[in-house]
């Protein structure tokens, strides 16, 4: 195996857009969860916020199998069902809204911030939820800030809830004083143990204020301008990192947070703009950077020279597949992700294999027939495909395990690498005969 060491690329160098080699792209039918899933995990980070669907019963279905709630826990979200009497006009749905909401507000006097959330069903009646939103707002006002964003599966993918969620934020972030300093922004919610990691790094390099979007308390949105540094922790927030920068942020061009190479370059993208010299930034990451190596180590035994195939799910497959190849030595097959952003995936397009198959959006049938040709010996997909391929003798990933787990930063690069080789140790455990 030959794992490509990690060039520190000279300041701006990621900032131009590379043209991928070898992209597929595909437009028919999809097998791909909601942005409704991003509730489970934003709900979850945002301690303040109450996320209302209006939906459908398989929206309900959906969000309460996904998030695995209890009957008897009482969860910050909720799907107002759409009825009969709403899709055929008998009844106003922004006065049932009105009055969903009053209750929740009644009954959950934390609440600081509410999320109309649209879905399928609200999407083609075209209900007009800004429409609400502002009217609620108004009402609620200061008390409560309503906003409201669509996570229909006729227009997003499942990570894509989360970015329509915090672009719906970022026109009430507030604006830098003039005597206000650089900051940096980081954009993506990430668990709250991987947050503190990153934060004693940028301490120890001296960089800061760091600020979040998404925060856990509404009162502490961070203020945005000109001397806004912004470093994306997540690859699918194109829509976010466009209204931040037309606020005037500016992005830090970088690979995504993931492996030792991932990380050390994210890290060395702000470590540039706060113009701290290379011996510091080497003393800073070298413990936990050793750590991370150190740990990816048995994972390379098993994951070398494997051949993966990543269908188009969480948006995350480009710089997983990054990872997987320069790291761990997995061979490419196919990486497929929903949408191709070149511009804010060009540092990670520019360190993939060039013979790598990319392929953007989905004709699953067609990938499935590629897939099954080349028999992986692992699959990264959406649960609706494991199983099926599970059947046929293929070892899979579920992808959605990706949101879910700490696997940003140098501390949990072997966790991530382990979410890959778990499946393969499991199937070699199976194995009955030669
Ligand atoms: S938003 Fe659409 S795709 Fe998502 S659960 Fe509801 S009906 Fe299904």
């Amino acid at each position: 195996m030959t794992v490509e060491p990690i060039a520190l690329r000279k300041k701006g160098s990621f900032d131009v857009p590379v043209p991928p080699p070898n992209i597929l792209r595909e437009r028919g039918q999809q097998q791909m969860f909601c942005g409704l899933a991003g509730i489970i995990w934003l709900h979850r980070k945002m301690t303040d916020a109450f996320f209302l669907v209006i939906g459908s019963r398989t929206c309900a279905h959906f969000l309460q199998s996904a998030a695995g709630v209890m009957i008897f826990a009482e969860p910050r979200f909720a799907t107002a069902i759409l009825e009969e009497r709403d899709l055929t006009g008998l009844a106003d749905p922004e006065d049932e809204i009105e009055a969903i909401v009053a209750r929740i507000i009644e009954r959950r006097p934390d609440i600081r911030q509410l999320f109309l959330v649209g879905s399928c069903p609200s999407e083609v009646i075209k209900l007009d939820l800004s429409r609400s939103a502002k009217r609620l707002s108004a009402k609620y006002f200061p008390q409560i800030v309503v906003r409201q964003y669509t996570a229909s599966g006729l227009e997003t993918t499942f990570t894509q809830g989360e970015d329509a969620c915090l672009a719906a934020i970022v026109p009430d972030l507030p604006a830098e004083k003039p005597h206000d300093g650089r900051s940096l922004l980081i954009l993506g919610s990430l668990p709250d143990i991987v947050e503190e990691q990153f934060r004693r790094l940028f301490d120890a390099l001296g960089i800061g204020p760091v600020t979040l979007l998404p925060q856990s308390r509404s009162a502490d949105l961070p203020r945005v301008g000109p001397r806004t540094h912004l470093l994306l922790a997540q690859p699918f927030l194109a829509e976010t990192a466009r209204c931040l920068e037309q606020r005037g942020a500016n992005r830090l061009p970088a690979p995504f947070p993931f492996g030792v190479e991932g990380t050390t370059l994210w890290l060395k993208a702000a470590a540039d703009a706060w113009g701290i010299d290379e011996d510091r930034f080497e003393q800073v990451i070298a413990p936990a950077r050793d750590r991370a190596r150190r740990a990816l180590a048995h994972h390379q035994r098993r994951l070398r020279d494997k051949r993966l195939f990543f269908f188009p799910d969480s948006q995350l497959e480009i710089p997983l597949a990054r990872f997987l190849s320069r790291e761990l030595g997995m061979t490419l097959l196919e990486v497929g992700t929903p949408y191709l952003h070149s511009g804010l995936l060009a540092a990670e397009l520019s360190l993939l294999p060039p013979t790598t198959r990319l392929s953007e959006g989905q004709d699953v049938e067609r990938q499935l027939e590629r897939c099954r040709a080349s028999r992986p010996d692992l699959v990264v997909c959406g649960l609706g495909l494991a199983n099926p391929l599970e059947a046929e003798g293929l070892t899979t990933k579920w992808s959605i395990e990706l949101t879910f787990s700490p696997i940003h930063g140098f501390e949990h690069a072997g966790d991530l690498a382990e979410l890959f080789s778990r499946p393969l140790a499991r199937r070699d455990l199976l194995k009955v005969g030669p």
